[in-house]
């Protein structure tokens, strides 16, 4: 087959559009079409056709446009980096920071696809012996990829790249804050593959995201909170497509006595206030050893002082993105200190109309809100623990489990090993983003499923089996003409391999 029609036919729509917003300014920055069922679904049926024109690629066909395509994002990344500032707030270097690792995973995916899914042999075992026995990864199709606003570079494309890397025809919703991006990335894959929609855009609101994942896509990636999350679930059982589900966390960060406190005070207020505390990986808890607790809890206050929100070139933070996240945060610090807790730096007035200050809280019952519920936005809390399996169990116990950090000379890999959450960084905060080797993905409340590294391009991939016969066997199993002979050999045979004490 040749190309499919020429992408730069993108879904028609039935005309009711919205805007996308500067949150610190309120200037609407562009104006986005709402798609309707019936141009998803139309998006949907154009993307399967270009899907078998993408397949037909092949790895190297694939790895070669996936390349280009990081060569254009690299060479415009300023202009992406404008976009991103526009509609999300945050600093350029911040916008710059999630492109830069975004880029770094189209890089990977697109180097290793061919040696995670390409055809591997499998051992047949002896009784199988005759057989010659291999594994490879198909594409599954088309995905549906629904997305947030909150690293609307980084996110989705943890997603997109790895889908299209496996070979994979792309529908692609960014969210409703950050359509402008979304446009941005999929225009210039259409540069590098103009011959076929492999990756398409639609905009609208959640009902848009909904009947996506109705349309009859081969699989939903969807980041965004725990609760979208599970009514995606709920759709996509109607259909039986499988979803994969990277949510919300309440990540935590361990410091234990031997622990560079300047490292860890450091990482948690760099973690926790970055991006106006909106990272699902942020840092939202933290266990202190109790001989090390006050010195650490110094050295935050300390560092805290020099953050601060806001528009200007000097602030480190932008806005919230989400005006009605404002209301989330303030509703957290103000129960965590109605029940008990401290405001070391910040409090209920930290929070604006459109910025939010950092805030540190201490004392803080471990059954609040701003413990147990994700705040996302640039508040902490820090307790202090008797010893690290106090900390292990405090930081596990949450029905959330996406990232976590651990601060520890000695023990930072067993400590990390107990924490009940898809990754931990030791001595470093939130590392494992930037290595695109490694998978991404939570537990429990935080989602399933894999994005990123080998684990991600298996995500998007069928595992086909194949078992080809290379000769007759001596002893044949499969058959009706088997004899008794053949059966008591066989029954010897299992003793030998498998009967010893
Ligand atoms: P959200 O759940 O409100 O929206 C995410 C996307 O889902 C948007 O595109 C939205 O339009 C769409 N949507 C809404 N309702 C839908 C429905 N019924 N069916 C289909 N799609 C629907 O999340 P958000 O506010 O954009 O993002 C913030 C959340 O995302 C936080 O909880 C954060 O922790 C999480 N997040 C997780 C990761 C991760 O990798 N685990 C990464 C970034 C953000």
């Amino acid at each position: 087959m040749t190309a499919t029609q020429p992408a730069a036919e993108a879904p028609e729509t039935a005309g009711e559009t919205f805007d996308s917003l500067n949150p610190a300014t309120d200037e609407v920055v562009g104006t986005y079409p709402v798609h309707t069922r019936e141009e998803v679904e139309a998006a949907v049926e154009r993307a399967r056709e270009a899907a078998r024109w993408w397949a037909s690629l092949g790895f190297d066909g694939r790895a070669e446009r996936l390349r280009r395509w990081k060569g254009v994002l690299t060479r415009r990344l300023a202009q992406l980096c404008t976009v991103v500032r526009d509609e999300t707030g945050k600093p350029v270097a911040d916008a710059q920071l999630e492109s830069v690792l975004g880029i770094e995973h189209i890089a990977w995916a697109g180097k290793h696809a061919r040696k995670v899914l390409g055809k591997q042999r499998r051992a047949s075992g002896l009784l199988m012996a005759n057989q010659a026995a291999t594994v490879e990864y198909q594409p599954l199709g088309v995905v549906g990829v629904i997305g947030p606003w909150n690293y609307p570079v980084f996110t989705p494309l943890g997603s997109i790249t790895y889908a299209l890397a496996a070979g994979n025809a792309v529908v692609f919703k960014p969210s409703e804050y950050t359509p402008g991006v979304g446009k941005w990335l999929v225009e210039a894959f259409e540069q590098v593959v103009p011959e076929a929609p492999v990756l398409q855009l639609i905009t609208g609101f959640g009902e848009t995201g909904a009947a996506l994942t109705k349309a009859g896509v081969d699989k939903i990636a969807f980041t965004g909170s725990t609760a979208t999350g599970k009514k995606i679930m709920a759709a996509a059982a109607e259909t039986l497509t499988p979803v994969v589900i990277e949510a919300g966390g309440k990540d935590p960060v361990l410091v234990d006595a031997d622990a560079d406190l300047d490292a860890a005070a450091d990482a948690t207020v760099w973690g926790a206030f970055s991006n106006s505390g909106q990272t699902c990986v942020g840092v939202e808890r933290v266990y202190v050893h109790e001989r090390v607790h006050d010195e650490f809890v110094a050295k935050v206050v300390e560092k805290s002082k020099d953050v601060r929100g806001g528009s200007d070139a000097a602030a480190q933070y932008g806005p919230m993105t989400m005006p009605s996240q404002l209301a989330v945060v303030r509703r957290h610090i103000t129960d965590a200190l109605a029940r008990g807790g401290k405001a070391l730096i910040g409090g209920v007035d930290a929070v604006g109309d459109r910025f939010a200050q950092p805030t540190v809280l201490v004392d803080v019952p471990e059954d609040s809100e701003a413990v147990r519920e994700e705040t996302f936005g640039p508040t902490v809390t820090i307790a202090k623990v008797r010893d690290m399996d106090e900390a292990v169990d405090k930081a596990n116990a949450t029905r959330y489990g996406l990232g976590s950090t651990v601060f520890s000379k000695r023990r930072g890999v067993e400590l990390a090993q107990r924490l009940r959450t898809g990754m931990t960084a030791i001595n470093a905060p939130l590392s494992f983003t930037g290595i695109a080797s490694l998978p991404f993905g939570g537990v429990g409340d935080s989602g399933f499923g894999r994005i990123h590294g080998p684990e991600g391009l298996r995500e998007f991939a069928r595992s086909k089996a194949i078992a080809r016969q290379r000769y007759t066997a001596p002893i044949a199993l499969t058959t009706f003409t088997r004899k008794e002979k053949t059966d008591a050999l066989v029954a010897k045979l299992i003793t030998v391999l498998h009967g010893k004490r």
